[in-house]
């Protein structure tokens, strides 16, 4: 910290295959960084296994812009641990996170800042509106607040991404958890803290493609209610227990009528019902007991969360001069080849 109160920020951005927009947004978020006199800024690209010119991009950008730290992540792990990656190589006293698609416009920095250095620990980016979005994601997304909020005893705000502000404390806070399963909202609000809300307008993605379609958006709704509520599996005690009252009323009645009527073959339809009906409501229990399984599965491995191909740290003049070297005799840094790439930016980490 400086005598100013405050002394750095960093700023982290995970990219998969954002060629189409990355330039741009460095553009814009560089020109919001220039006008932060007060603190000392750093951007943390956390490359996670992009497959275009994401990297060569980026690499280009750091030549060019000595605040760009590289983070080159060994392949895709998702953005949950591109992001959890950002934090861990961040050392700023206040980091903010942001996509790089655009939707979440750099130039709103300033504001974090002002609600950080006005005494908040987190700060976190919510939607006014979601334009751009269809209507049955508005509508999905709706109701995934609704059922998490009542399922879970951590708040988790409703309309929030991962565009915040952590403060440094915050930031050892979420580093400090290393679990597999990653919802990272709900981590985010999990640490506690004073947390604020920062409202604005989110814009439709600039240019490039989602990299959320519905298969993955169901997943991650799966992953947010399993990590943060058991209550699926309480809901299958009490659908349990609720059946197994009905059937014992059902059972009493069938005993009945075939002692005092004799009834002895009527029966067929309703015993294929209660049957199909309970096989199915026991396999859903199974089924709700095998998500929590498998992510006590995947927990007790213990595996580290990711491998780092590359760190590339916020650039001294003199190896962002030899990295450049290295990239222009491949050819231009945007039309080489994965393997050119990757291999410049071994031999630039290794200076
Ligand atoms: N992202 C990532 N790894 C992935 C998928 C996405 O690092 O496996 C990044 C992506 O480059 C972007 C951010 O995470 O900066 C948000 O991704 P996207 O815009 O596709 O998600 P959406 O806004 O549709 O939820
Ligand atoms: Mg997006």
């Amino acid at each position: 910290m400086t005598d100013s109160g405050y002394g750095s920020v960093a700023v982290v951005v995970p990219v998969y295959n954002e060629e189409a927009v990355v330039r741009e947004f460095h553009a814009r978020l560089s020109a919001t960084l220039d006008g932060i006199e007060h603190l000392r800024t750093t951007v943390i690209y956390v490359n996670d296994g992009s497959n275009d010119h994401t990297l060569g991009i980026l690499l280009a950008l750091r030549e060019q812009d000595p605040r760009i730290a590289i983070v080159n992540l060994s392949r895709n792990f998702g953005k949950e641990i591109a992001l959890s990656a950002g934090l861990d190589y961040a050392d700023a006293d206040a980091v903010i996170v942001i996509d790089a698609d655009l939707q979440d416009p750099p130039e709103l920095i300033p504001e974090f800042l002002r609600l950080w250095e006005a005494g908040n620990d987190v700060v976190y980016g919510q939607r006014v509106s979601r334009r751009g979005e269809t209507r049955l994601k508005k509508a999905t997304a709706y109701l995934f607040y609704r059922v998490i909020q009542s399922l879970s005893r951590v708040h988790i705000p409703e309309d929030t991404g991962d565009f915040r502000l952590l403060s440094r404390r915050a930031v050892a806070a979420l580093r400090s958890l290393r679990e597999q399963h990653r919802y990272m909202k709900g981590l985010f609000s999990w640490i506690g803290y004073s947390q604020v809300a920062l409202r604005y307008e989110r814009a439709p993605r600039s240019a490039g493609t989602s990299k959320f379609n519905y298969l993955r958006l169901w997943a991650f709704a799966l992953e947010g209610i399993t990590s943060f509520s058991i209550a699926p599996l309480k809901i299958a005690t009490y659908v349990g227990l609720g059946i197994a009252g009905l059937s014992f009323i059902g059972a009493a009645l069938v005993f009945y009528k075939a002692m005092v009527y004799g009834d002895p073959v009527r029966g067929y339809p309703s015993l294929m019902v209660t049957n199909l009906f309970l096989s199915g409501v026991q396999l859903i229990g199974i089924g709700v007991l095998g998500e929590y399984l498998g992510r006590m599965f995947n927990e007790s491995k213990n595996r580290p969360l990711y491998f780092v191909e590359e760190h590339i740290p916020a650039g001294m003049a003199d190896d962002s001069r030899t990295l450049a070297r290295l990239v222009s005799g491949t050819g231009s840094a945007i039309g080489i080849d994965r393997e050119a790439q990757q291999q410049a930016v071994r031999i630039a980490g290794g200076i």
